[in-house]
């Protein structure tokens, strides 16, 4: 049986996040299915991030990984063709993630302040005992059992745990992405995001460290079949044919190096995303639309926050579940907010189901 104060399941930045802030102090046994991270879409980090990291203790280690410098957005929507330079932002520039390096990052260094790391290993069952919880973790050479007073779910858009103690999800949208990974022959325009509207929802591109380069497209997943364009030749041709991107990708002369892939990429949230001796952070609490650059800082945030709410939990606080479940619901308002009105600001197609979709919850 292995013993903890804090079990966390799943160790990606919102997991990883809270196992830090905490291993000081409390025995965290933190919980993965992945031996180590894999490369995975999601790499650009607004740089108010670097002000989280700094407060951390991280921000060194950070920035010796040499991430690419992301410096800004620049984006066609509704026929204008606009750019947004972090210039004028107080916390400076970005950054464009080597992704699989930063998650390792984050994991080492709760490793580095004692957090025990037990992947690969999947969270499979949780029950109630009198004093906190008895959870059973899958291991390669079969079933472990262990016992924790509080539990954190960082398990991504899953929230594995917190449905397993009867926590209800509302999905926001359908929104999917299909993208796939290329080279760069020429740096045509260093650190910057593109995005650009279609009829059918958007597309995303940004350089990547050593002249690599994401090219992403995101719908509705029940548009998606309609529109074919799940193969990775049929996204780039289509991407080739935009006015803004297709210029681009011929100037840096892009290649493809991998097949196409596909997830789901939907707004969603928990009704609730703590209760008592449990917590959620990252994906888990709120899943974020890409087109908000928000769900690694959000990893982040929601991971510390999380980790001092489960101080507060341990020291006998009975309110640290709801005033954690009160600044979730503040961020999760603010970004719905944003998302209704970024979209609306695109009005070329308000016949097209994608667009139609969200004017009406604008
Ligand atoms: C298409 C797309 C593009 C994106 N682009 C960006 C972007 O540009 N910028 C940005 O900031 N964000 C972006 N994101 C979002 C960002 O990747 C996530 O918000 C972020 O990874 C959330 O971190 P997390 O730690 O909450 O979850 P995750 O990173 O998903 O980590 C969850 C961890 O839990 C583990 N796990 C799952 N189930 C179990 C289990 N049963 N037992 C044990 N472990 C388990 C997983 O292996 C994983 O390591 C994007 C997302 C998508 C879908």
């Amino acid at each position: 049986m292995l013993e903890a104060d804090i079990l966390i399941a799943g160790a990606g930045p919102a997991g990883a996040t809270a196992a830090l802030n905490l291993a000081a102090s409390h025995r965290v046994l933190l919980v993965d299915r992945l031996a180590a991270p894999a490369q995975r879409i999601g790499e650009s980090l607004p740089p108010a991030a670097g002000r989280l990291l700094a407060d951390m203790g991280l921000l060194d280690a950070f920035i010796g990984q040499r991430h690419a410098r992301y410096v800004g957005n620049r984006a066609l929507w509704n026929g204008e063709q606009t750019e947004h330079h972090f210039l004028r932002d107080p916390d400076g520039h970005g950054w464009h993630l080597a992704r699989a390096q930063f998650d390792t990052l984050l994991r080492a260094e709760a490793r580095r302040r004692g957090a025990a790391l037990l992947a690969p290993a999947s969270v499979h069952a949780i029950a109630a005992t009198d004093d906190g919880w008895h959870v059973t973790l899958r291991m390669a050479h079969g079933e472990v059992a262990a016992r924790a007073r509080i539990v954190i779910d960082a398990s991504g858009r899953g929230a594995l745990l917190a449905r397993k103690l009867g926590a209800r999800r509302q999905r926001l949208d359908r929104l999917a992405c299909t993208w796939l990974y290329g080279q760069d022959q020429q740096d045509t325009e260093t650190g910057f995001s593109r995005i650009e509207a279609c009829e059918h929802g958007w597309w995303y591109s940004a350089p990547l460290p050593e002249q690599r380069r994401v090219l992403a497209f995101h719908t509705d997943a029940d548009l998606a079949p309609s529109i074919g364009l799940r193969d990775a030749a049929a996204l780039l041709d289509a991407a080739r044919a935009l006015p803004a991107l297709g210029p681009l990708l011929a100037r840096s002369g892009f290649t493809t190096e991998a097949q196409a892939s596909a997830t789901t990429a939907h707004s969603a949230m928990l009704e609730r995303p703590a209760g008592a001796g449990w917590l959620t952070a990252g994906d888990a609490a709120i899943s974020f639309d890409p087109l908000s650059s928000q769900g690694i800082f959000n990893a982040l945030y929601t991971g510390l926050a999380a980790a001092e709410a489960a101080e507060r939990m341990l020291g006998g606080d009975t309110a640290a579940a709801d005033g954690y479940c009160q600044e979730v619901a503040a961020i999760g308002a603010a970004y719905q907010r944003h998302l209704a009105y970024c979209y609306g600001q695109e009005r070329r197609w308000p016949n097209a189901e994608f667009w139609r979709r969200r004017h009406a919850t604008a």
